[in-house]
Protein backbone atom coordinates (compact mmCIF):
# COMPACT_ATOMS: atom_id res chain seq x y z
CA UNK A 1 0.00 0.00 0.00
CA UNK A 2 1.32 3.74 -0.26
CA UNK A 3 0.18 5.99 2.46
CA UNK A 4 -1.89 9.12 1.32
CA UNK A 5 -0.25 12.85 1.71
CA UNK A 6 -2.56 15.36 3.40
CA UNK A 7 -3.31 16.81 -0.34
CA UNK A 8 -4.12 13.59 -1.56
CA UNK A 9 -7.24 12.97 1.18
CA UNK A 10 -8.53 16.57 0.60
CA UNK A 11 -8.63 15.56 -3.29
CA UNK A 12 -10.77 12.73 -2.30
CA UNK A 13 -12.77 13.90 -0.19
CA UNK A 14 -13.38 16.26 -2.55
CA UNK A 15 -13.99 14.29 -5.52
CA UNK A 16 -16.23 11.61 -4.12
CA UNK A 17 -18.12 13.19 -1.55
CA UNK A 18 -21.47 13.14 -3.69
CA UNK A 19 -20.53 9.34 -5.16
CA UNK A 20 -22.12 6.64 -4.34
CA UNK A 21 -20.22 4.17 -1.58
CA UNK A 22 -19.20 1.62 -4.08
CA UNK A 23 -17.53 4.70 -6.23
CA UNK A 24 -16.31 6.17 -2.91
CA UNK A 25 -14.45 3.04 -2.13
CA UNK A 26 -13.26 2.09 -5.14
CA UNK A 27 -11.65 5.59 -5.22
CA UNK A 28 -9.61 5.28 -1.68
CA UNK A 29 -8.72 1.97 -2.65
CA UNK A 30 -7.37 2.91 -6.30
CA UNK A 31 -5.29 5.77 -4.74
CA UNK A 32 -3.65 3.73 -1.64
CA UNK A 33 -2.69 0.62 -4.45
CA UNK A 34 0.45 0.25 -4.97
CA UNK A 35 0.17 -0.78 -8.29
CA UNK A 36 2.20 -4.05 -8.41
CA UNK A 37 -0.50 -6.24 -9.50
CA UNK A 38 -1.67 -5.87 -12.64
CA UNK A 39 -5.37 -6.75 -11.91
CA UNK A 40 -7.00 -3.00 -11.36
CA UNK A 41 -8.80 -3.16 -7.87
CA UNK A 42 -12.62 -2.41 -9.58
CA UNK A 43 -11.61 -6.47 -10.60
CA UNK A 44 -10.17 -7.96 -7.82
CA UNK A 45 -12.64 -9.68 -5.27
CA UNK A 46 -14.24 -7.44 -3.03
CA UNK A 47 -12.51 -8.25 -0.03
CA UNK A 48 -9.14 -7.61 -1.19
CA UNK A 49 -10.57 -3.98 -1.65
CA UNK A 50 -11.91 -4.12 1.75
CA UNK A 51 -7.83 -4.87 2.51
CA UNK A 52 -6.62 -1.84 0.96
CA UNK A 53 -9.09 0.14 2.88
CA UNK A 54 -8.01 -1.10 5.91
CA UNK A 55 -4.68 -0.41 5.58
CA UNK A 56 -5.39 3.15 4.40
CA UNK A 57 -7.12 3.48 7.89
CA UNK A 58 -4.00 2.24 9.46
CA UNK A 59 -1.92 4.30 8.35
CA UNK A 60 -4.68 7.60 8.54
CA UNK A 61 -5.31 6.30 12.33
CA UNK A 62 -3.57 3.42 13.10
CA UNK A 63 -5.62 -0.05 13.76
CA UNK A 64 -8.03 0.22 16.34
CA UNK A 65 -11.53 0.40 15.12
CA UNK A 66 -15.04 1.49 17.53
CA UNK A 67 -18.15 1.75 15.59
CA UNK A 68 -21.32 1.41 16.68
CA UNK A 69 -24.70 -0.28 15.21
CA UNK A 70 -28.75 -0.12 16.37
CA UNK A 71 -29.70 -2.77 18.28
CA UNK A 72 -32.64 -4.64 16.64
CA UNK A 73 -33.66 -5.70 19.91
CA UNK A 74 -34.11 -2.38 22.01
CA UNK A 75 -33.48 0.35 19.40
CA UNK A 76 -30.64 1.33 21.70
CA UNK A 77 -26.74 1.61 20.25
CA UNK A 78 -24.47 -0.83 20.47
CA UNK A 79 -20.76 -0.17 20.34
CA UNK A 80 -18.29 -3.11 18.84
CA UNK A 81 -14.43 -2.72 18.63
CA UNK A 82 -12.56 -3.98 15.76
CA UNK A 83 -8.55 -4.22 14.81
CA UNK A 84 -7.30 -3.84 11.44
CA UNK A 85 -4.76 -6.64 12.13
CA UNK A 86 -7.51 -8.87 12.96
CA UNK A 87 -9.15 -7.69 10.27
CA UNK A 88 -6.70 -8.08 7.50
CA UNK A 89 -5.54 -11.80 8.51
CA UNK A 90 -8.31 -13.03 6.70
CA UNK A 91 -6.89 -11.15 3.48
CA UNK A 92 -4.82 -14.46 3.36
CA UNK A 93 -7.88 -16.83 2.82
CA UNK A 94 -9.49 -14.81 -0.38
CA UNK A 95 -8.97 -17.36 -3.21
CA UNK A 96 -8.39 -15.37 -6.26
CA UNK A 97 -9.34 -18.28 -9.00
CA UNK A 98 -11.91 -20.38 -7.16
CA UNK A 99 -12.04 -23.85 -8.55
CA UNK A 100 -15.14 -25.09 -9.73
CA UNK A 101 -18.21 -26.17 -7.96
CA UNK A 102 -19.48 -29.87 -8.62
CA UNK A 103 -22.99 -30.12 -9.62
CA UNK A 104 -25.37 -33.14 -11.05
CA UNK A 105 -21.81 -34.37 -12.50
CA UNK A 106 -20.74 -31.17 -14.04
CA UNK A 107 -18.91 -28.02 -13.05
CA UNK A 108 -19.98 -24.70 -12.39
CA UNK A 109 -17.43 -22.23 -13.26
CA UNK A 110 -17.66 -18.97 -11.60
CA UNK A 111 -15.46 -16.06 -10.04
CA UNK A 112 -16.00 -13.77 -6.69
CA UNK A 113 -17.31 -10.63 -6.84
CA UNK A 114 -15.60 -7.13 -7.43
CA UNK A 115 -16.69 -4.11 -7.18
CA UNK A 116 -16.97 -3.62 -10.88
CA UNK A 117 -20.14 -6.38 -10.28
CA UNK A 118 -21.28 -4.27 -7.08
CA UNK A 119 -21.24 -0.79 -9.47
CA UNK A 120 -23.29 -2.91 -12.46
CA UNK A 121 -25.79 -4.31 -10.04
CA UNK A 122 -26.78 -0.97 -8.28
CA UNK A 123 -27.08 0.72 -11.54
CA UNK A 124 -30.31 -1.32 -12.36
CA UNK A 125 -33.40 -0.37 -11.53
CA UNK A 126 -34.49 -4.27 -10.62
CA UNK A 127 -31.61 -4.11 -8.01
CA UNK A 128 -33.37 -1.80 -5.51
CA UNK A 129 -35.15 -5.23 -4.50
CA UNK A 130 -32.19 -7.15 -2.87
CA UNK A 131 -33.24 -10.74 -3.48
CA UNK A 132 -33.29 -9.61 -7.12
CA UNK A 133 -30.15 -8.03 -6.65
CA UNK A 134 -28.32 -10.71 -5.27
CA UNK A 135 -29.49 -12.69 -8.31
CA UNK A 136 -28.29 -10.27 -10.76
CA UNK A 137 -24.66 -10.33 -8.78
CA UNK A 138 -24.51 -14.17 -9.08
CA UNK A 139 -25.16 -14.28 -12.80
CA UNK A 140 -22.56 -11.32 -13.50
CA UNK A 141 -20.26 -13.85 -11.29
CA UNK A 142 -21.25 -17.43 -13.56
CA UNK A 143 -18.48 -18.02 -15.84
CA UNK A 144 -19.82 -21.45 -17.23
CA UNK A 145 -23.45 -22.68 -16.41
CA UNK A 146 -24.68 -26.30 -17.15
CA UNK A 147 -27.63 -27.60 -16.00
CA UNK A 148 -28.34 -31.68 -14.52
CA UNK A 149 -29.08 -32.72 -17.90
CA UNK A 150 -25.82 -31.21 -19.49
CA UNK A 151 -27.69 -28.56 -21.38
CA UNK A 152 -26.37 -25.16 -21.11
CA UNK A 153 -28.35 -22.74 -18.67
CA UNK A 154 -29.53 -19.30 -19.75
CA UNK A 155 -29.64 -17.48 -16.29
CA UNK A 156 -28.48 -17.79 -12.76
CA UNK A 157 -32.39 -18.31 -12.30
CA UNK A 158 -32.55 -21.57 -13.79
CA UNK A 159 -30.25 -23.07 -11.99
CA UNK A 160 -31.63 -25.01 -8.48
CA UNK A 161 -31.92 -23.53 -5.18
CA UNK A 162 -29.51 -26.09 -4.13
CA UNK A 163 -26.77 -25.03 -6.33
CA UNK A 164 -27.46 -21.37 -5.85
CA UNK A 165 -27.35 -21.47 -2.19
CA UNK A 166 -23.80 -23.27 -2.64
CA UNK A 167 -22.09 -20.82 -4.73
CA UNK A 168 -23.70 -18.10 -2.08
CA UNK A 169 -21.75 -20.18 0.28
CA UNK A 170 -18.99 -20.53 -1.71
CA UNK A 171 -18.42 -16.92 -2.79
CA UNK A 172 -18.77 -15.91 1.05
CA UNK A 173 -16.02 -18.34 2.32
CA UNK A 174 -13.51 -17.54 -0.97
CA UNK A 175 -13.63 -14.00 0.46
CA UNK A 176 -14.46 -13.89 4.05
CA UNK A 177 -13.56 -9.83 3.35
CA UNK A 178 -16.57 -9.20 1.54
CA UNK A 179 -19.07 -8.62 3.68
CA UNK A 180 -17.55 -8.48 7.46
CA UNK A 181 -20.07 -10.17 10.19
CA UNK A 182 -19.94 -9.55 13.83
CA UNK A 183 -21.53 -10.98 16.39
CA UNK A 184 -22.86 -9.54 19.32
CA UNK A 185 -24.80 -9.12 22.66
CA UNK A 186 -26.92 -5.46 23.34
CA UNK A 187 -25.06 -4.94 26.93
CA UNK A 188 -28.50 -3.28 27.54
CA UNK A 189 -31.36 -5.67 26.70
CA UNK A 190 -29.17 -8.83 26.08
CA UNK A 191 -30.15 -9.42 22.33
CA UNK A 192 -27.67 -11.31 20.38
CA UNK A 193 -27.69 -10.85 17.12
CA UNK A 194 -24.96 -10.49 13.52
CA UNK A 195 -24.25 -7.13 12.28
CA UNK A 196 -22.43 -6.31 9.49
CA UNK A 197 -19.68 -3.94 9.46
CA UNK A 198 -19.42 -1.64 6.66
CA UNK A 199 -15.69 -0.96 6.68
CA UNK A 200 -15.68 1.08 3.29
CA UNK A 201 -18.69 3.64 4.99
CA UNK A 202 -16.40 3.44 7.99
CA UNK A 203 -13.41 4.55 6.10
CA UNK A 204 -14.66 6.92 4.21
CA UNK A 205 -16.15 8.34 7.83
CA UNK A 206 -12.51 8.64 8.81
CA UNK A 207 -11.46 10.78 5.17
CA UNK A 208 -14.16 13.01 5.42
CA UNK A 209 -13.37 13.89 9.00
CA UNK A 210 -9.45 13.95 8.42
CA UNK A 211 -10.59 16.45 5.05
CA UNK A 212 -12.49 18.54 7.18
CA UNK A 213 -9.70 18.71 10.01
CA UNK A 214 -7.36 19.69 7.07
CA UNK A 215 -10.35 22.52 5.92
CA UNK A 216 -9.69 23.67 9.43
CA UNK A 217 -6.11 23.78 9.72
CA UNK A 218 -5.49 25.49 6.17
CA UNK A 219 -8.16 28.15 7.50
CA UNK A 220 -5.95 29.01 10.35
CA UNK A 221 -2.42 28.36 9.13
CA UNK A 222 -3.69 30.80 6.38
CA UNK A 223 -5.32 33.57 8.80
CA UNK A 224 -1.97 33.35 10.69
CA UNK A 225 0.92 33.67 8.50
CA UNK A 226 -0.78 33.96 5.03
CA UNK A 227 0.45 30.85 3.58
CA UNK A 228 -1.41 29.28 0.70
CA UNK A 229 -3.09 25.92 0.50
CA UNK A 230 -0.27 24.65 -1.43
CA UNK A 231 2.45 25.90 1.02
CA UNK A 232 -0.08 24.49 4.20
CA UNK A 233 -0.24 20.62 2.62
CA UNK A 234 3.29 21.16 1.89
CA UNK A 235 4.38 20.54 5.57
CA UNK A 236 4.51 16.88 7.26
CA UNK A 237 1.88 16.36 9.69
CA UNK A 238 3.47 17.07 12.45
CA UNK A 239 4.61 20.46 11.93
CA UNK A 240 1.53 21.22 10.52
CA UNK A 241 -0.11 20.31 14.30
CA UNK A 242 3.18 22.32 15.70
CA UNK A 243 1.71 25.08 14.16
CA UNK A 244 -1.66 24.43 14.99
CA UNK A 245 -0.96 24.24 18.11
CA UNK A 246 1.51 27.59 18.67
CA UNK A 247 -1.90 29.42 16.46
CA UNK A 248 -4.09 27.98 19.14
CA UNK A 249 -1.75 28.52 22.01
CA UNK A 250 -1.02 25.24 23.43
CA UNK A 251 2.41 25.08 22.33
CA UNK A 252 3.92 28.12 24.69
ZN1 LIG B 1 -30.72 -3.93 22.92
Amino acid sequence: MRALHAGEVLRLWDECRDASPQTRALALATAADDGTSPVPPADRPVGRVTALLLRLRNALAGPRMAATVGCPGCHGTVEFRATTEALLALEDEIVDTPPPLPHGGHEVLWRCPSYRDLQAVAAQPEAEDPEHGALLLLQRCLLSLRQEDGTAAQSAVDLPDTVRGALTEAMASADPLAEVLVDLRCPDCGYAFTAEFDVAAFVWAEVESRGRQLLLDIDALARSYGWSEHEVLALSESRRASYIRIVTGELP
